[in-house]
């Protein structure tokens, strides 16, 4: 069943585009990895699908679930972010509040929901805890249960690994395979990690002026560009 459909979407700025004839959809369940150059547009699309920038023409549509009931969202980490003075508990619990609305306190299915979310990422002891005061996994795993207070389907996810060390890295990979797997939750992650994508990911979107691949992920480490891009990486192919 597709969440999202994108028809013939032309994305840019200022009158001038940055990225046309995009055409995909993504499926429930589905694990997408977009990727591309920098510049080529892959965060402009992630804004697009949440609804934070207009297409230039052509649409993107989305399943009733997704526009009632959220996408979770993770952001590329900026450093105001990662000096951020809250605990965790409270990061976490704002992954709510698009879901129900501002309220000055959260209420007991929002705590809840919350400390489902830490607990299932491995965080509930460091609930107390200062955000500023964390390792980089740690703190991309708060702001992922922050992404999963705010959806039960779909996370999207802006280079979610940048800056984390090898083992920070991995443990994130497999938490999102985790939660894709047994949950079901879609993922669509802009990523420049072109071999996990190849392990992780079943369908790829290969942007540039014009898309240059969309299909599963078998067809792309075959296609021409899929090729290119692995050599260009001086990366052998682990599917
Ligand atoms: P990527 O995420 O693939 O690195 P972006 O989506 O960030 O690419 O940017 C795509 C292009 O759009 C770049 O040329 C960038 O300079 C331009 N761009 C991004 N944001 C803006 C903006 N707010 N105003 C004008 N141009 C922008």
């Amino acid at each position: 069943m597709a969440q999202i459909v994108c028809k013939d979407v032309v994305l840019g700025y200022e009158g001038k585009a940055v990225v046309q004839n995009l055409n995909f959809e993504v499926n429930k369940g589905d694990y997408l990895c977009i990727v591309g150059e920098n510049g080529s547009g892959k965060s402009t699309l992630i804004r697009a699908m949440l609804r934070l920038k207009e297409p230039m023409s052509g649409e993107i549509c989305m399943d009733d679930g997704l526009e009632t009931d959220g996408i979770g969202y993770l952001p590329q980490q900026t450093v105001v972010q990662k000096d951020f003075p809250a605990s965790v508990q409270e990061i976490v619990r704002s992954g709510c509040l698009g879901r129900f609305g501002w309220r000055p306190f959260y209420g007991r299915a929002e705590k809840e929901r919350a400390a489902e979310n830490m607990e299932k990422l491995g965080i509930a002891h460091l609930a107390k805890r200062c955000y500023r005061e964390l390792s980089g996994g740690q703190q991309q795993r708060v702001l992922l249960a922050r992404a999963l207070c705010a959806t039960r389907y779909m996370l999207l996810l802006d280079e979610p690994v940048s800056g984390l060390d090898p083992a920070a890295v991995q443990e994130m990979y497999e938490l999102l395979e985790k939660l894709n797997h047994e949950e079901k939750i879609t993922i669509i992650m802009v990523s420049h990690d072109i071999h996990a994508a190849a392990v992780y990911a079943d369908r790829i979107l290969h942007i540039s002026e014009e898309p240059l691949f969309f299909g599963t992920k078998e067809d792309y480490l075959k296609s021409e560009i899929g090729k290119t891009c692995f050599s260009r990486m001086g990366g052998q192919i682990h599917v």
